[in-house]
């Protein structure tokens, strides 16, 4: 922009320097058109009139009868003086003077002059040699022989410009007189000045003219190769900040993929995606979905640069994923709204599919910034390239879920594994023993399983353990943890929870799982029940496989007093004592009959005197 100006600057510089320039060219032209003729035809008339003072003295001496006697003895006869007094009459000369040689005047068209003599100087230097002498001069008009003066109106008289010519008369090498020539140039000067003046004010013209245009053109060439050059080095301007852009984009999208590799989490994931495409695509407002794992809805994981996603979308409602590839809106004449980007102000935007191993992932949605939405298509190569390098990650971390839940889960029922509830376990113990947050362990086992295998098949038996693993995860809240440590045994890890809360938790379980009906087939299978044991945080061990035991002797203890009941570990001081502090669902009332299963009143008060007798 500055630059601009300056040239600007110098452009009307340059015209201004010009200006002058010319003026000058004419100041000097009408100098020249002034002063330059008078000399130039003084010289001009004065070598003509030389000329012509020779063939007039040639004249004069062809008609003289004798021109040795003449200027030798100033002699001439009445035929030599007719013949000079009429010379004026046949030539320009006006007058005329015979000089002998010494400078007198033996005879003159003025009768006055005869005897007078010419002693200047140039008379003997310069005709005494043999040289013609030339003198022009401006003298008044009525000086001039034969002219009709006409004063001016202030009474001056004009004056006209005469030349005087001396030409020499030699004899056999000799000096022997001159004879002077008067001639009125006036008129032929004036023309001759005139003629030059117009012929140089015409050749000033042209050549102002021509300077002019030489000029304009040489600015307008000046001026066209100055925006050339200033065109080529805003191209070459341009060419270096696409090509700085490029290395900008590469490097970021080489670091967005460096960052991408070390993500743990998809929550981890977008939270870089978001950063970077704010970078990387300033001018586009941003989200991205992913497919749910029932694969039947998207849902909406980040949003930057000021869009907006939604909780969750229909694959239906997106083009680009209708029709398995990028969906432009704004680049056709005809074009249809996805479903998921309404309300639409009518703004172009992207759909990209993300894509990992063939498959579709998730939906990346770009739509063009308010007032950016000018060279929005621009942007698509290097948001497809995004595109790509986020489904490979989403894929990686998913993967890597994967793997992680294939190492820490059931297949059976999808419940933690036997080594997750130990590693989580061991957690909420040391987070126990920090904050002193209450922690209580539940072992569940499900009574005569045995029974339906036998009796209904391996197939009934796994469905009876998915049940029961569903009433456990539903029972779960927060960060509590059910487990199928393995064959039909569970277990609950309840952080946080303080003792009677576990104990109505694991109460209601038990009351749940006894409610479930497992149909198999066309028939449903026996009631289902189960045995629980329940250890607290800190009373029935301060370690994971203290508490794991505590819970586990529990549940043989509820599984030797009948089963289909619940038994708080041994050693709980700490607990009340009082049965209504119990849980109602405990009460034998609330509990179904069954004929396996000791009441949980003589269970409960079992376990008191049990306590007692250990005090
Ligand atoms: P109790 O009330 O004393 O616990 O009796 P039970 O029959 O439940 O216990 P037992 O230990 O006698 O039998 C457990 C059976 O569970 C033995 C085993 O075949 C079966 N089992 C273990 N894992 C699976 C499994 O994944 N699927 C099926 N269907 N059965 C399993
Ligand atoms: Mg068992
Ligand atoms: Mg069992």
């Amino acid at each position: 922009m500055r630059y601009r100006q300056d040239r600007k600057f110098l452009s009307k510089l340059k015209t201004l320097m010009a200006i002058p320039l010319l003026l000058a060219a004419a100041v000097l032209s009408a100098w020249a058109v002034y002063s330059v003729p008078p000399p130039v035809v003084d010289r001009m008339l004065e070598a003509d009139l030389r000329k012509q003072s020779d063939t007039w003295r040639r004249a004069v001496l062809l008609h003289l009868s004798s021109s040795e006697d003449a200027f030798v003895l100033g002699d001439l006869n009445m035929h030599d003086e007719e013949y000079l007094s009429l010379l004026p009459q046949t030539s320009d000369v006006y007058r005329l003077k015979l000089f002998q040689a010494d400078g007198t005047i033996f005879w003159s068209t003025r009768l006055e002059n005869i005897g007078e003599r010419n002693n200047k100087p140039y008379f003997r230097t310069v005709v005494a040699e043999g040289l013609t002498y030339y003198k022009h001069e401006a003298i008044p008009a009525n000086e001039v022989d034969r002219l009709r003066v006409a004063v001016k109106a202030d009474g001056s008289i004009p004056l006209r410009e005469v030349a005087e010519v001396y030409t020499p008369i030699m004899h056999d090498g000799y000096f022997v007189g001159a004879i002077e020539f008067y001639s009125d140039i006036t008129d032929v000067r004036n023309t001759f000045i005139t003629r030059v003046r117009i012929s140089l004010a015409l050749i000033s013209v042209v050549m102002i003219s021509a300077m002019t245009i030489v000029m304009v053109v040489i600015m307008r060439t000046n001026r066209r190769s100055l925006r050339q050059v200033e065109e080529r080095s805003a191209k070459d301007q341009e060419i270096m900040a696409t090509q700085l852009q490029l290395a900008r984009e590469v490097k970021l999208l080489g670091e967005l993929n460096e960052w991408l590799q070390s993500c743990r989490s998809l929550d981890e994931l977008f939270n870089m995606v978001s950063e970077f495409m704010s970078h990387l695509l300033p001018d586009s407002e941003g989200s991205i979905y992913v497919f749910s794992n029932s694969r039947d809805v998207l849902d909406g994981w980040a949003s930057w640069n000021g869009g907006s996603h939604k909780d969750h979308i229909q694959p239906g409602e997106c083009w680009g994923l209708r029709r398995g590839r990028t969906y432009e809106f704004g680049a056709s004449e005809v074009e249809f709204t996805c479903e998921h980007a309404e309300p639409h102000d009518g703004r172009p935007y992207f759909c990209f599919p993300i894509l990992a191993h063939g498959e579709t992932v998730g939906l990346m949605h770009l739509r063009a910034r308010p007032s950016r939405a000018g060279d929005f298509s621009a942007c698509k190569k290097l948001a497809q390239m995004c595109a790509e390098q986020i489904s490979m990650a989403i894929a990686n971390v998913k993967m890597r879920d994967q793997l992680h839940d294939q190492s820490v889960r059931d297949p059976l029922t999808g419940l933690f594994n036997r080594r997750h509830m130990t590693d989580s376990l061991r957690k909420f113990v040391a987070a126990s023993q920090n904050s002193g947050a209450p922690l209580s362990v539940v072992s569940i086992d499900v009574d005569h399983f045995k029974k339906f295998n036998d009796n209904h098949g391996h197939d009934a038996g796994d469905m009876v353990l998915r049940a029961v693993g569903t009433a456990l995860e539903q029972a779960c809240d927060g960060d509590e943890v059910a487990c199928r440590p393995g064959g039909e045994e569970f277990a609950l890890l309840l952080p946080r929870v303080a003792p009677h809360d576990a104990i109505t938790k694991a109460e209601l379980l038990r009351q749940t799982v006894e409610d479930i009906v497992v149909r198999y087939g066309e028939k449903a299978l026996p009631r289902i029940t189960i045995s629980l044991g329940i250890a607290h945080y800190p009373m029935h061990g301060t370690l994971p496989q203290e508490l794991l035991r505590a819970s586990d002797e529990a549940l043989y203890e509820a599984k030797a007093k009948g089963r289909n009941q619940l038994c708080i570990a041994a050693g709980n001081s700490a607990l009340p004592r009082d049965p209504a502090a119990q849980p109602e669902q405990s009460s034998p009332e609330a509990k179904p009959a069954d004929s396996n299963a000791p009441r949980q009143e003589d269970k409960l008060a079992a376990e008191e005197a049990r306590k007692k007798g250990a005090a």
